[in-house]
C-alpha cells in the first residue's frame, strides 16, 4: 500500500476497509478468478482485494464511487490496459454492459450503509450475472438465506431467493477492518438460477405483494393482502390465509401474484 496516501474512512460511503489479509485471501479463494473471466469488483477502496484479483486476472472493471479514492487507485494500479475504473455510483451503473458472450462475475466487500437498496438493483441485472460473492452485514446474510418459517425469513430472503442460490460462506469479525463496523459480517455467495424454480408472469406485481404481505408482518396473509386478494382467492391459490407471511415459500408468493397481477 502506498505509504504516504492516508484517507480518512467516510461513513457515508459505508467505508470499512479490509486489513487482514487471511481474510482477503479467503474471499480470494472463495471467487477462484480464472485469468479470462469477466470480474467487477464493487467499491475497491484502497485497493485489498483488488490488488489480489489483479494478479489473478487479465482484466478487471472495479466501480467507485469515491474521486479521492478513485485517484489513489489509479497511482497504485497505473496499468489501464489491465484495470478499468468507473469513478461512477454502482446504484446506477448499468453491469450488463460489461458481460458479453460471457456471464460477469461480482465481488464486492459492500457498502452497508446501501446494501439493500444495491442488491435490488443488481438483481435486476441477474440475467447476465454468472455469480456473486459480496461481504454484507451478517445479520443481512442470515435473512438473504433464511427459509421459510425461521425468524430472519422476510421480504429481502423471497426477492432474493426468487434469483438466487444462497450460500453463507464464512464470517468475519469486526477487528478485520478498519474503521472496524459496529456489526459482524460474512462473505455470501450468489448464485443466480440458470433455471429459476418459478417465474412470476409480472415481476412488478411480485415484488409489490411481497413488500405488501411484509409490511405487515404479524398480520395474518388475509388482511396483510386485503387489497390485493380476497380470502378465497388466496385459498385458491393452495395457500392457507391465516397464515403469517413468514410461513410462506416463494413458490406460494409467486401464485399469489400471478393471480393478483390478473386483475390489475
Ligand atoms: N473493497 C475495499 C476493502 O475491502 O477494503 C473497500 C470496501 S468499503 C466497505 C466500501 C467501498 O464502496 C468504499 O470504497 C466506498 O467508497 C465504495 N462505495 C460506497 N458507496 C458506493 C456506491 N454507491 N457506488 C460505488 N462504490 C461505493
Amino acid at each position: 500500500m502506498n505509504k504516504t496516501f492516508s484517507h480518512k474512512a467516510r461513513k457515508r460511503f459505508g467505508q470499512n476497509f479490509l486489513k487482514d489479509e487471511y481474510i482477503i485471501q479467503k474471499i480470494v479463494a472463495a471467487v477462484n478468478p480464472e485469468k479470462t473471466q469477466n470480474i467487477i469488483e464493487i467499491g475497491p477502496g484502497q485497493g485489498a482485494i483488488t490488488r489480489q484479483l489483479l494478479e489473478l486476472c487479465q482484466h478487471l472493471d472495479v466501480i467507485e464511487i469515491d474521486r479521492d479514492l478513485v485517484k489513489h487507485l489509479k497511482t497504485i494500479f497505473p496499468d489501464s490496459e489491465k484495470i478499468t475504473i468507473h469513478n461512477v455510483d454502482a446504484l446506477k451503473f448499468e453491469f450488463c454492459q460489461l458481460a458479453s458472450e460471457q456471464k460477469i462475475r461480482l465481488v464486492g466487500n459492500l457498502p452497508y450503509n446501501i446494501s439493500t437498496p444495491l442488491l435490488f438493483h443488481i438483481l435486476e441485472n441477474a440475467y447476465c450475472i454468472e455469480d456473486m460473492h459480496f461481504m454484507l452485514q451478517k445479520e443481512v446474510v442470515n435473512r438473504m438465506a433464511s427459509p421459510p418459517g425461521s425468524k430472519a425469513y422476510g421480504r429481502l430472503s423471497v426477492m432474493i431467493q426468487y434469483h438466487c442460490e444462497v450460500q453463507s460462506l464464512f464470517d468475519v469479525n469486526p477487528e478485520s477492518f478498519d474503521p472496524p463496523p459496529k456489526v459482524n459480517s460474512s462473505i455470501v455467495q450468489l448464485k443466480p438460477h440458470n433455471t429459476k424454480p418459478v417465474r412470476v408472469k409480472n415481476y412488478a406485481s411480485f415484488s409489490h405483494l411481497v413488500t405488501q404481505a411484509f409490511s405487515f408482518r404479524r398480520k395474518t396473509l388475509r388482511n396483510a393482502l386485503k387489497n390485493l386478494l380476497t380470502e378465497d382467492q388466496i385459498k385458491s391459490c393452495d395457500v392457507d390465509p391465516k397464515l403469517r407471511p413468514e410461513l410462506i415459500d416463494v413458490k406460494s408468493f409467486a401464485r399469489l401474484s400471478d393471480l393478483a397481477s390478473e386483475q390489475e
